[in-house]
């Protein structure tokens, strides 16, 4: 059997197909060629940038499973594909604490200004040296801290996590009831359970010194305008779910009158292009979408999504 890996497979994920006797091919099909050539494979594998609808579905009978590397299905049409009898698969949870981490890489980077003084350091050099050095004294430091957690799931749980063990308290809000404490695991087979408080939404806004959004893609923003007026002044936010769950016009805003201290964002709107304003804005910390960009999470999707197509391709 051949599986086209589309937008790609970690060595590892490969060689355990290979090691199964499937045929893998990483040369990546552009969108537009996808109908005409993908039926001679018998499976897929995507990222989020190959599109898997439902005319490429139609033109394509032999494709018997589609692996999703990674969580969000949005470009897969995914119950026509079953409904077709095509097995579809994802890897949600093998990404989730290198997301964690970006998260605390954008929170640490926030209350130390390093987003600003990365910019400004290589262009003033030592002229500014003291000037930076006086506009980056206050600091802040995390400990003491009260964390909010939008969106308790796989990843919040994880953010949540570190923040507990960098001494932070954390406060959740989710659709569902959550856990009352999280079990962190320390090196030496030490186990320590802290609580977590689970709260309505308005009382996160008003209680948190930074927040982190961890919802998926929602028909409106959890942040918008109105929720803006209730946040702390001097928030933190970071934003490494999905375009859209913060209303970025309005952040401009709220960065611009100090509501805001600072946001960190790894997704946007509009990806690839964001719009410019935000990626100039000196109080915000950027990445481009690459929460999921570790070497560790990479393994664990390619070794989950190879698992996965074993099992179904092999039924
Ligand atoms: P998850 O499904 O495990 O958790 C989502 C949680 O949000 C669930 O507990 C759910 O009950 C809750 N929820 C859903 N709608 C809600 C709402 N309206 N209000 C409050 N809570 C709500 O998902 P996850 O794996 O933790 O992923 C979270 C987000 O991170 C998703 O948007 C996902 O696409 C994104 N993500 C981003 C990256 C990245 O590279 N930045 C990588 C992986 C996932």
């Amino acid at each position: 059997m051949k599986i086209l890996a589309n937008d790609g497979i970690d060595p590892i994920g490969k060689t355990i197909l290979e090691n199964a006797g499937f045929t893998v091919d990483t040369n990546h099909i552009p969108q537009a060629e996808l109908a005409d050539r993908l039926n001679e494979y018998d499976a897929i594998t995507v990222r989020s940038a190959t599109k898997v609808r439902k005319e490429l579905i139609d033109a394509c009978p032999n494709i018997k499973a589609i692996g999703r590397g990674g969580v969000g299905m949005d470009n897969i049409d995914v119950e026509y594909a079953r409904s077709k009898g095509i097995a579809v698969v994802n890897t949600p949870a093998a990404s989730s604490h290198s997301v964690a981490e970006l998260v605390f890489a954008h929170l640490l980077t926030g209350v130390r200004f390093l987003h600003d003084s990365n910019r400004k350091m290589p262009v003033d050099g030592n002229v500014n040296f003291a000037a930076l050095k006086k506009q980056y004294a206050a600091g802040v430091e995390l400990k003491g801290k009260t964390l909010g957690v939008v969106g308790f799931g796989r990843i919040g749980r994880e953010t949540a996590k570190i923040a507990l063990g960098m001494g932070m308290d954390v406060v959740y809000y989710d659709l569902f009831e959550g856990p009352k404490a999280l079990t962190l695991d320390f090196s030496g087979n030490v186990t320590v359970d802290i609580p977590v408080k689970q709260v309505e939404l308005n009382d996160l806004f008003a209680v948190s010194d930074f927040i982190s959004l961890h919802v998926p893609f929602l028909d409106k923003p959890a942040i918008g305008k109105e929720e803006f007026a209730l946040l702390k002044d001097g928030v933190g936010l970071v934003n490494a779910s999905r375009g859209g769950v913060i209303d970025e016009l309005e952040l401009i805003n709220a960065l611009n009158s100090g509501k805001v201290a600072f946001a960190g964002l790894d997704v946007f709107d509009d990806e690839p292009t964001p719009r410019v304003d935000l990626l100039k804005h000196p109080k915000v910390s950027l990445t481009p979408h690459i929460g999921a960009a570790t070497n560790e999470a990479q393994e664990r999707i390619g070794e989950e999504l190879a698992q996965l197509l074993i099992d179904n391709l092999k039924k």
